[in-house]
């Protein structure tokens, strides 16, 4: 059931974060904010802030930040819903949810979820008590997996026979349109139901929350004709994109030991948890997508990715790595000798010989250099220098500077070079980035979606200039005037860097929403690191208007007033005509086109006059 965004709002708008905030951690009055120690991770002096003006909380040890939801959820460890239902609760406020047509779809799911259920059962059910099953029991003992394990994870058996399952469906009044939607049935070309999975042992897919939403079946006996897994089809209650196999299980040990072990099949995660490893999460055969990283990223922001020894099949693997870099995670990997499997390997070696494997994990750069290293690459100039162009587009997915910095010094030792021979290869590589990728017209799309999509993300926003961070700045001050005023002079394409872009147009979107509010803002940017961005603009007190002094006409300007923003506005403007001529002065001395010589000098006449019109509003007031 589905509570509406509106209700929602209210709700957050009801309480003040502080006094929540207060209940659970000691804070002190600290200039604008307050401070306290940080229950997110271990600190002697406060870093956590808490900003009653805003609305919002941030810590600037660990990052951690958000509105009074977030914190409800990651200090409680509770869902959304739940953190809603507790502030509403705390608040008085009655909830109800949105009726009508939702609750019909509601009811469709839970009817799906329930014939998945009985499906999980009824497969375990043959498995355990079946004579038709004996086979399905001696393999599983072959393949070491105790009885206990199998019930841990459902584990079951479709019978051989093309209408077990169907039969005991109808005795049992399912519906079988539905049951077919889920991919347990279908239909001959004679419109005849029959079984799909038939001898195969059934490993019951669930979702985070414990949810059986798909099967798998693995066959007993491989043939060349017949698939080794089969696989529910997307339904309306599964999506392979968004479900990482194993997670209900593995999501507490995960958050605890904060690190996940990655592994490719079903029986990889299973072994590994039977033999006490129990962080690890699959990605059934494939790379990981977008949206499975993004569910990992709620338990943990460290993964270790298991490697075959041999380089073939990697193509998957290192796409993975891409979409981890992009969403900040650190990654650790581990290579596995030659023809084992996680599976094979623990059950020949054990539990402590994986262990070492997993401390001996390398980071990605020390691997892709060792592996180039072992292919001679090294050996040879013109493949030493591009190796170390591949190297460099890796540590280009990596968002976080600090991070960059040490890889970046770890290769440096390694061979010996100047860390600028890096830098400089890494700065190419991000110009020959930029710009390819920036949107024409941002005002159509949604802001997320373009984010996704632009490579240059990971431009440097540590190098705008203070200019457009005051506008941003101001943009997330939750003051209405001031937005209002701000989105009538700026747009969202009067900035080039793709970060600074996206955040704007996050703005436009909430005020075409009629919400503005920080608390409300910050909790859709999709990327921790502008989150971070942006709770250093708004909440440090040092950080706010470094510009403020030369504004303010002698102190006369309160800052934050709509007077200060105007103010702004037009030094923004100013700065950005500044800019235009000075590059277009850059490129008339570097061109012997005299069409375009012309061009520019006009256009730079242009600009001169539209800044002399500001620079006469300015003296005006
Ligand atoms: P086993 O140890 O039983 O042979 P495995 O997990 O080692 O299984 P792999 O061939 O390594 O098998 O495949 C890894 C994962 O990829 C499987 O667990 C499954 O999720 C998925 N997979 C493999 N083959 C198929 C297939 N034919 N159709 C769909 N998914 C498959
Ligand atoms: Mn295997």
């Amino acid at each position: 059931m589905k509570i509406s965004e509106q209700k929602i709002e209210e709700i957050r708008s009801a309480v003040d974060i502080v006094d929540i905030i207060s209940g659970y951690v000691h804070l002190r009055k600290r200039g604008k904010n307050f401070v306290g120690l940080c229950p997110f991770h271990h600190e002697k002096t406060p870093s956590f802030t808490v900003s009653g003006e805003k609305q919002i909380y941030h810590c600037f040890g660990c990052g951690a930040g958000g509105n009074v939801f977030k914190f409800l959820m990651d200090f409680k460890n509770i869902s959304f819903k739940e953190a809603v239902e507790e502030i509403a609760e705390y608040a008085g406020i009655k909830i109800q949810y949105e009726k009508s047509e939702l609750t019909g779809i509601q009811k469709e799911l839970e009817e799906l979820y329930e014939i998945n259920v009985f499906a999980a059962r009824y497969f375990v059910e043959i498995l355990n008590k079946s004579p038709d099953a004996e086979e399905a029991r001696l393999y599983l003992k072959k393949r070491n997996i105790k009885p206990q394990t199998q019930k841990i994870f459902g584990i079951g058996f479709a019978p051989f026979g093309w209408d077990n399952f169907l039969k005991a469906a109808k005795d049992n009044g399912i519906d079988l349109n539905k049951a077919r939607a889920l991919g347990l049935i279908d239909i001959n070309e004679k419109g005849e139901y029959y079984d799909k999975f038939r001898g195969r042992i059934i490993f019951p897919i669930f979702s985070p929350n414990g949810r059986v939403i798909a099967f798998g079946g693995r066959i007993l006996v491989e043939g060349e004709n017949v698939a080794k897994y089969l696989n529910s089809p997307e339904s309306q209650i599964y999506s392979k994109r968004k479900s990482l196999y194993g997670l209900f299980h593995s999501k507490e040990e995960i958050r605890k030991l904060d690190k996940a072990i990655l592994v490719e099949g079903y029986l990889d995660l299973i072994s590994l948890y039977q033999a006490g490893i129990k962080n690890v999460v699959a990605s059934s055969g494939t790379s990981l997508t977008e949206e499975q990283v993004q569910l990992l990223s709620r338990f943990t922001k460290n993964v270790v990715l298991l490697f075959d020894a041999d380089v073939a099949g990697q193509k998957a693997s290192l796409r993975s790595i891409e979409i981890l870099l992009k969403q900040d995670f650190d990654i650790k990997i581990m290579t596995l000798p030659k023809g084992e499997d996680p599976d094979s390997f623990i059950n020949k070696f054990g539990k402590e010989k994986f262990e070492e494997l997993i401390s001996s994990a390398k980071d990605i750069v020390e691997y892709q250099t060792s592996q180039y290293e072992s292919e001679g690459k090294f050996n040879d100039p013109s493949t030493a220098t591009m190796a170390i162009r591949e190297i460099v587009k890796t540590l280009a997915l990596v968002n976080d500077e600090l991070k960059r910095s040490l890889l970046i010094k770890s290769i440096v030792k390694k061979f010996g070079l100047r860390e600028r021979v890096i830098e400089d290869e890494l700065k190419k590589f991000l110009d020959s980035q930029q710009g390819k990728t920036i949107p024409q017209n941002l005002k159509t799309t949604s802001s997320n979606i373009i984010y996704e999509n632009n490579i240059s993300s990971f431009a440097d926003i540590t190098n705008i200039s203070s200019y457009e961070k005051e506008i941003i700045r101001l943009l997330y001050s939750g003051n209405e005037n001031i937005v209002e005023y701000i989105l009538e002079k700026i747009s969202p394409d009067h900035f080039t860097n793709p970060d600074l872009k996206y955040l704007v147009n996050l703005v436009v979107e909430g005020y075409n929403d009629k919400n503005i509010s920080p608390a409300y803002l910050i909790d859709k940017i999709t990327n921790d690191r502008l989150k971070n961005f942006i709770f250093k603009l708004t909440m440090t007190e040092e950080a706010i208007s470094q510009k403020w002094d030369e504004f303010s006409l002698n102190g006369k300007i309160e800052k934050d007033s709509l007077e200060y923003a105007i103010e702004t506005v037009l030094n923004f403007l100013i700065y950005q005509i500044e800019q235009e001529i000075k590059s277009n002065i850059k490129i008339m001395e570097n061109t012997k086109d005299e069409h375009l010589h012309i061009e520019l000098l006009n256009r730079n006449k242009e600009l001169l006059n539209e800044k002399k019109i500001l620079l006469n509003q300015k003296v005006k007031k």
